[in-house]
């Protein structure tokens, strides 16, 4: 259930979010951002009409959070992707360069030389990178 937290309400707010388990003369909570207040505490707000929340005016900040998140979560399942194509890509890149040495067997120290120094470094850069998705 999407949540809206105390601390997104101002303090110098009209209604203050109750705690959870806080005393209230009449808990009331909003099914939308699941803050609750007493209704029993008239304010310029409350009681609130039926159906309605004194915190709808924040109500954006809990869309705009979830909208943040969903972006994030985009993002990161991208950047998931392109680490997987680059690990791939090193891989592909040493079963290569191994292929060369199969083939050529007299070039060996040569092409092992140059597999070591640069498929094995950018394996381990690409796999650092997957590993932090
Ligand atoms: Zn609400």
């Amino acid at each position: 259930m999407p949540r809206l937290r105390n601390t997104d309400i101002p303090v110098r707010f009209p209604v203050r979010p109750l705690r959870a388990g806080q005393d209230a003369k009449a808990r009331a909570t909003c099914g939308e951002c699941g803050l609750s207040w007493d209704d029993g505490i008239v304010t310029s707000m409350t009681p609130a009409p039926s159906a309605r929340c004194p915190f709808e005016s924040f109500h954006k900040t809990l869309s705009e959070r979830q909208k943040r998140a969903r972006e994030n979560r985009k993002h990161k399942a991208t950047e998931r992707t392109r680490a997987r194509l680059d690990y791939h890509a090193a891989q592909n890149a040493i079963l290569a360069r191994a292929e060369d040495i199969v083939d050529h067997p007299e070039m060996y120290g040569e092409i092992a030389a140059g597999l070591l120094r640069s498929s094995v470094s950018t394996l381990r850069l690409a796999k650092l990178k997957l590993e932090g998705y």
